[in-house]
């Protein structure tokens, strides 16, 4: 599903990332954890294609569902990930004049499809996420938990294979949290998604199938 060969990043001279190798399978739940500063996120974005590792290092590889990514061109890559990756942050970013219905289906449309087939599609998700009762509902008018969970449903519209979360639950109460990492195994069982997750929260690094320590841009074996 995910292969990372050789991955280095470099911010100017600060060398962040100094060679990590990782294997994720389809359907398993990674956790990457590590202190404030080991290059979690930058491993994370680099991953989603959000930013790209060094290519100037030799053999350096990262293949999604087998394509390889750091040969793609900003086009391609905007396509891809909308079609096959999903994203959630620990901000939901969700757009404040809309509902939850309405921010779910937005990548939807970025990716052409008809209004009735989104939110068809937006409302099985809430309603999977626990929130049939608040598709018509604004932000505003949501706990952060709710808020948090539309932004799943947002990242999930498009059925991407894999979902990218940075600190999902950060900005959560730990009840709120409990019951969204729950949903990402539920969703896992339902979809067979898999997720790859930057978190700072003990009990999700331990569900998890497995936990990546990064330390000083390496993973820690
Ligand atoms: P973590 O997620 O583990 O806290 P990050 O990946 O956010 O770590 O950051 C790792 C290091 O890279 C930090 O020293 C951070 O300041 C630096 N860094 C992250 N992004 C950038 C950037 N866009 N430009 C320059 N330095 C950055
Ligand atoms: P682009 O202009 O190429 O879309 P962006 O950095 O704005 O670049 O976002 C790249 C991709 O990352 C988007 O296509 C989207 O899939 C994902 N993404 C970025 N920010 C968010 C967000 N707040 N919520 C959901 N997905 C996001």
């Amino acid at each position: 599903m995910i292969r990372a060969t050789h991955i280095h990043k470099k911010y100017g001279n600060l060398h962040v990332l100094k060679g990590i190798d990782l294997q994720i399978a389809a359907g398993e739940i990674v956790a990457i954890v590590g202190q404030s500063g080991a290059g979690k996120s930058t491993l994370l974005q680099i991953l989603g294609t959000l930013d790209k590792a060094d290519t100037s290092v030799a053999n350096c590889e990262l293949r999604i569902n087998d394509v390889d990514v750091l040969k793609m061109n900003d086009r391609e890559l905007a396509n891809f990930r909308n079609q096959s990756l999903g994203f959630i942050f620990q901000f939901h970013q969700l757009l404040p004049e809309f509902t939850a219905l309405e921010n779910v289906c937005l990548p939807a449309f970025i990716g052409k499809t008809k209004t009735a087939d989104a939110e068809k599609e937006a409302t099985r998700l809430l309603e999977f996420l626990g929130l049939s009762e608040r598709l018509q509902h604004r932000p505003n008018e949501l706990s952060g938990g709710e808020q948090q969970r539309v932004a799943v449903a947002r990242a999930l519209i498009n059925r991407p294979a894999v979902v990218f979360a940075d600190e999902p639950s950060g900005n959560l109460d730990t009840k709120a949290a409990k019951h969204l990492h729950q949903l990402f195994f539920d969703l896992r069982k339902e979809f067979g998604q898999t997720f790859v997750i930057v978190t700072h929260n003990e009990e999700l690094a331990e569900m998890a199938d497995r936990k990546l320590v990064i330390s000083d841009g390496k993973i820690l074996i």
